[in-house]
């Protein structure tokens, strides 16, 4: 008799004798008959027991079974084996399962906690398991092409020391006593290493960590495909990546069309009030500081959204929304409400309307001091539009490039620099000028990203190998000598031993995963993620440990505040 899986029968088997292993999906009783879907990790198969009655024969038990394949006298056509089912002869009950916790399969109803908490039932869903196979054959298809043009993979350690991320580290006790590891954020420093070491072109299929607030889009460890490169600029780098794309992606049946389009940073933020735009729909942001100047005699920078729908129902959102983002002042005005508003603003604004594509549409105002946060509030408005009704095509995949960044970013709260990617990136030598003069805004870092829908899929940029521009960004940051020794000094040294050019970028593995499956959060493309708040559920971790492993590491807890 012969061991076969279940998603593989068909009528060819018709009157074969098997054997089969799987789970209850489903059963329901039909006179003296019993009907069970038997699931295995390849699909369903209809099996029929006659005159049994089994207490154990429970959802979710894994059975094995024995018998006849034959012709269904109802087929289901919706299902791959529905011409066929087995006439179970010989049953045995593998392992039986108590009143499972949720229904398998009913995801969306399913509270996420409790999936998490029941990770391996939770996994049993056939969306699930397609997502685990297709990150699987994702990851190959990405290793076969950079092996392919002779990339290799080299692992970097998971013990390691800070990196130059700029999010929190995990930190890792040693009985060293004193002394930690850091889990990598990045393998930045080891790949720039590497490059020193003469690879010339390296990939990693990266497990990086941050300790930051989580989001849909964010778990605390998450796999990177990190890739760096000696003696190619920004175009050779951005033609693999587009073409990895094209490759990996067609026998899924995505025609990706390359290039890639490519968009100023600056352009970005005025036309969609981020970094990340979703080019799909339009609804871009307009600038109507002159027009409206007159109405708002404080100096403030006006940028409007011409909408072509009321969204009054969805306001008390849209308001949350905005003040989350720096909003400072929402007006909205559509034809509902422009009785209220003074006569001569709206004969302006019903000029501005008169140019527009969008007849009677609902203007929306954000009106602010600063115009960073004009636009980003504008902006957070805008991904909500979308959100909302549903502008966008869900079908479609728009990559670009995000190209021309600031090099240094303000930080208010330590009124000091920061990079804006980090400290290894190339400076854009026609803005070298601007170190000088200290006018640091002006300063343009040679780093792109990659914008999948709406979602940031990669960074990256081309890093420096002159020792002097190094120490002057050093210097620009407030990096002192003493702390660039201590953080990055293992790094270091390779500028006096012959440090080539390099550039490299790293993709966000789980978002165009997320993306790809229509997933609506990373975690349903991983096996085992954390939850919302940073919690793995179904370990039950971080979790306490004794006085005994603390002391070996020297440390003591302080009283709970
Ligand atoms: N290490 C960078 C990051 O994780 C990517 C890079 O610069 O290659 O964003």
């Amino acid at each position: 008799m012969k061991k076969i899986y279940c998603g593989n029968l068909g009528i060819n088997n018709i009157k074969e004798k098997v054997v089969l292993y799987g789970w209850i999906a489903n059963k329901r009783k039909f006179k003296n008959q019993i009907f069970v879907d038997l699931r295995d990790s390849t699909g369903l198969i209809q099996l029929v027991f006659h005159d049994i009655s089994d207490p154990l024969l429970t959802k979710e038990s894994c059975i094995k079974v024995e018998g006849k394949v034959q012709k269904r006298l109802e087929p289901n056509l919706e299902l791959s084996t529905g011409e066929i089912e087995i006439l179970v002869e010989k049953y045995e009950i593998l392992n039986s399962a108590k009143q499972i916790p949720f229904e398998i399969n009913k995801m969306t109803s399913a509270n996420e906690d409790l999936r998490l908490e029941y990770r391996f039932l939770d996994l049993r869903q056939e969306k699930m398991l397609n997502n685990l196979k297709f990150r699987h054959k994702l990851l190959l298809a990405i290793r076969n092409y950079f092996d392919k043009h002779n990339f290799i993979e080299v692992e970097t350690p998971i013990l390691s020391k800070s990196t130059p991320e700029g999010a929190r580290d995990y930190l890792v006790p040693t009985r060293r006593i004193g002394k930690f590891f850091a889990l990598p954020q990045s393998p930045q420093l080891y790949k720039q290493l590497l490059m020193a070491s003469g690879i010339e072109k390296y990939f990693q299929i990266a497990r990086v960590f941050r300790d930051e607030d989580l989001r849909k889009d964010r778990q605390p460890e998450f796999t990177q495909l990190d890739i760096e490169m000696s003696f190619a600029g920004m175009e050779e780098i951005f033609s693999i990546c587009e073409n990895m794309w094209k490759e990996v992606l067609k026998p899924f049946g995505y025609n990706i069309k390359t290039p890639f389009p490519r968009m100023n940073y600056f352009d970005s933020l005025h036309n969609y009030g981020n970094d990340k735009p979703d080019t799909r729909y339009g609804y871009l942001i307009k600038d109507l500081t002159n027009d409206l100047k007159p109405f708002y005699p404080d100096g403030s920078f006006i940028k409007a959204i011409f909408f072509d729908r009321e969204i009054f129902e969805n306001e008390s959102i849209i308001k949350e929304i905005f003040s989350k983002n720096n909003g400072q002042n929402l007006e909205i005005i559509s034809p509902k409400n422009s009785q209220s508003i003074d006569k001569n603003k709206l004969n302006t604004i019903q000029t501005l309307i008169n140019k527009q594509e969008i007849k009677n549409p609902t203007i929306i105002l954000s009106i602010a001091k600063k115009e960073e946060d004009a636009l980003k509030s504008l902006g957070a408005i805008r991904v909500l539009l979308n959100e909302l009704y549903h502008l966008a095509d869900p079908n479609q995949l728009n990559f670009l490039w995000i190209v021309n960044w600031p090099m240094f970013e303000y930080d208010e709260e330590t009124k000091t620099y920061q990079a804006a990617h980090h400290p290894f990136t190339q400076i854009e030598e026609s803005t070298f000028k601007y170190l000088e003069t200290k006018e640091y805004e002006k300063v343009r870092a040679k780093s792109y990203d990659s914008v999948l829908n709406g979602f940031e899929l990669a960074s990256g940029s081309i890093r420096i190998f002159d020792p002097n521009i190094q120490k002057k960004v050093f210097e620009t940051l407030n990096i002192s000598e003493k702390e660039q020794q201590d953080k990055f000094g293992f790094f270091l040294k390779a500028f006096d031993y012959g440090l080539p050019p390099h550039n490299g970028i790293a993709f966000g593995i789980e978002r165009i995963l997320m993306i790809l499956t229509n997933s609506t959060s990373i975690r349903d493309v991983i096996a085992f993620p954390k939850n919302a708040k940073g919690i793995d559920l179904l370990s039950n971790s971080p979790s306490i440990v004794t006085k005994e492993q603390l002391n070996e590491y020297g440390l003591n807890l302080k009283e709970k505040e």
